[in-house]
């Protein structure tokens, strides 16, 4: 079944299973109730997942939701080994469609409910969206969670020629101060880095993230014309990636 909304094309499926395995360093599973993002952010690290599906829109314009994916973490949750999950690695979990499915908030409740085994599977959340304070009463109860925003910029304007589909950076900053109030752990993802004073960026870090970590650009090729036209080449180089690290580090200790 197909329908259209919020921007990007919608396709609803079942899927087969829902905590995928992975082989980043430090993430066992990954859990993606949506594939796709409507955010659509022009460096995209997931956009290799198009290869997988046969929509005929491209990468940012189309969104498939799992809508048994709550349904598939309970009855995952009992039968895996333990280990960490990432919400999530090929989708934003609080992209605007999560507004009408819940399917996000519906896999916390599933967590929560089953805490006596999902303690075992300590859950990392990362997004772009202030959507996620909606559900800060579950992160709240649940036993093992962080929750992370990625800001890759401290300067407005290079997040609006990079992700202008994605909250502004004012809106995530907010998000994390309210987290960390709330007592829940929080970390910011520097990734990809992108033009930017890195010390500005320490600064706004620095009382609303516990952790931070740093990554380069992994693909310029999909965003140097971005850089062309802007004039910005000097910030594409690994010595300007290599500078921001030693700059947060700095300021962070876990990077
Ligand atoms: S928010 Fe993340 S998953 Fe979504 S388009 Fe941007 S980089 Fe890709």
């Amino acid at each position: 079944m197909d329908k259209r909304g919020d921007r990007a094309k919608l396709y609803e499926v079942r899927a087969k299973s829902i905590l995928t395995p992975s082989r980043i360093p430090g993430i066992t599973y990954s859990l993606n109730p949506y594939v796709g993002c409507a955010f659509a952010c022009r460096y995209c690290y997931a956009s290799f997942m198009i290869r997988f599906k046969n929509y005929k829109e491209t990468w940012g314009n189309f969104v498939e939701i799992k809508l048994n994916a709550p349904q598939l973490l309970e009855k995952e949750l009992g039968k895996k080994r333990p280990g960490t999950i990432e919400m999530s690695l090929v989708c934003d979990p609080y992209q605007p469609i999560e507004k009408r499915y819940g399917l996000t908030r519906a896999c916390l409740e599933v967590l929560l409910r089953f805490s006596t085994v999902s303690q075992y599977f300590p859950l990392s959340i990362l997004t772009k969206s202030p959507l996620v304070l909606r559900d800060i009463g579950l992160l709240k109860r649940l036993p093992n969670v962080e929750v992370g925003f990625s800001i890759g910029t401290h300067d407005e304007t290079i997040r609006r020629l990079f992700e202008p589909k994605a909250p502004s950076l004012q809106a995530r900053l907010q998000a994390l101060e309210k987290l960390k109030e709330a007592g829940i752990r929080t970390y910011a993802l520097v990734a990809p880095v992108l033009p930017m004073d890195p010390e500005r960026l320490a600064s706004m870090l620095k009382d609303v993230a516990d952790r931070v970590y740093v990554d380069c650009l992994n693909y310029p090729w999909k965003v140097k014309n971005i850089y062309m036209r802007n004039h910005l080449e000097s910030f594409l180089t690994e010595e300007f990636c290599r500078h921001v690290k030693q700059v947060l580090t700095r300021y962070h200790k876990w990077i």
